[in-house]
């Protein structure tokens, strides 16, 4: 691992008021642990039965992030515990996720993931699609979820104006969702972009979450 690259990024982190959170998917706890022991206490796992793995064995001052899709039938095992949902894509997910944190007693808060890259995938919202949520007609009534935001990966090529340009229109969607949906909402205010081949670009166009994992431990 490279506690001297942790450090730079958590003082880039700093000076844009960014948060970040160490992807920990693929690697041990013994990997982890060190960040941990450095004040690290947001982590990040794609999948469900990853984290609450490393979530029963690691301290449990940690704060817990899911990033990968989440399929409904899961829900109930990480709503206990999860910090941060990144990546709700559908008002059935979101229903779900309200249901159980209901009889967990909890609000959950969730990001909206936005699909902004080129290549093809199946998860990710667009415009519509977010709009299509936020004016269903139960969406008022989901009392145990908070929409705190936006979550997006762009396409993973060398091209940075690509990058760039898909990071753009991430800040832009909140931007827009913001004004018209969420004005008085301050807990609205996520913008999760940025891994570990392109946190710079993500930082200079406005996020202010990062998720990086590899390059940290290399
Ligand atoms: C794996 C992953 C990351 C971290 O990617 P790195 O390139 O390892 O930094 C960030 N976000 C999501 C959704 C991921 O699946």
């Amino acid at each position: 691992m490279s506690i001297t690259k942790y450090h730079k990024i958590i003082e880039q982190c700093s000076a844009k008021n960014a948060k970040l959170v160490v992807v920990s998917k693929m690697r041990t706890i013994e990997q982890v642990m060190p960040f941990y022991n450095e004040g690290q206490r947001a982590f990040a796992e794609n999948r469900v039965q990853n984290l609450l793995e490393k979530q029963a064995e690691m301290p449990k001052d940690i704060e817990w992030h899911l990033i990968g899709h989440l399929q409904r039938n899961k829900v109930k095992y990480i709503a206990p515990f999860i910090a941060l949902i990144h990546s709700v894509d559908s008002f059935k997910l979101l229903k779900e996720i309200n249901k159980e944190a209901k009889k967990n007693d909890r609000i959950l808060p969730c990001l909206f993931q936005f699909h902004i890259a080129e290549e093809e995938s199946k998860y990710g919202l667009n415009m519509d699609k977010a709009i299509e949520i936020i004016k269903n007609e139960q969406f008022i009534s989901l009392k145990n979820i908070e929409i705190h935001g936006v979550m997006g990966m762009a396409t993973f090529t060398d091209d940075k104006d690509k990058v760039r340009k898909e990071f753009k229109s991430l800040k832009m969607i909140f931007d827009e969702l913001k004004t018209n949906y969420f004005k008085d909402n301050n807990k609205f205010k996520t913008i999760s972009m940025g891994m570990s081949g392109d946190f710079d670009i993500a930082l200079e166009e406005g996020s202010n979450m990062l998720r990086v994992g590899s390059i940290l431990f290399e």
